[in-house]
């Protein structure tokens, strides 16, 4: 399950977790309406997070495919929760850790 959230910097206030980009486009809409007079403020970002309500836009690619790995494996048992159980982080460090490992055994295998 997908998390978004919408972020206005001169409110200085973010938006509940929504699970469709069509809900946060409505949000960030009431938003500029309601306080701004339908006027876009400057710097406003709208995007998904992860489970821990990191911005993926602003996360490493190597984290982002951790936390997208650590989202789905927590999505297993809650799936629009926040969060991830240490076992979806471990879970997650393990998959990348093989996956290296499968890549670094062909590659050697190879030569
Ligand atoms: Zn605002």
């Amino acid at each position: 399950m997908r998390r978004y959230r919408y972020r206005c910097p001169v409110c200085l206030t973010t938006s509940p977790t929504v699970h469709h980009p069509a809900e946060i486009a409505d949000e960030a809409a009431g938003h500029r309406q309601a306080l701004h007079g339908g006027h876009h403020p400057d710097g406003e970002s709208a995007g998904e997070i992860d489970g821990l309500g990191r911005w993926y836009a602003s996360l490493g690619p190597l984290a982002a495919l951790h936390a997208r790995i650590a989202d789905n494996l927590a999505d297993i048992k809650d799936p629009k929760g926040m969060g991830h159980p240490w076992s979806a982080s471990a879970g997650a460090a393990l998959i990348l850790a093989a996956a290296a490992a499968l890549v670094v055994g062909v590659i050697a295998a190879a030569l």
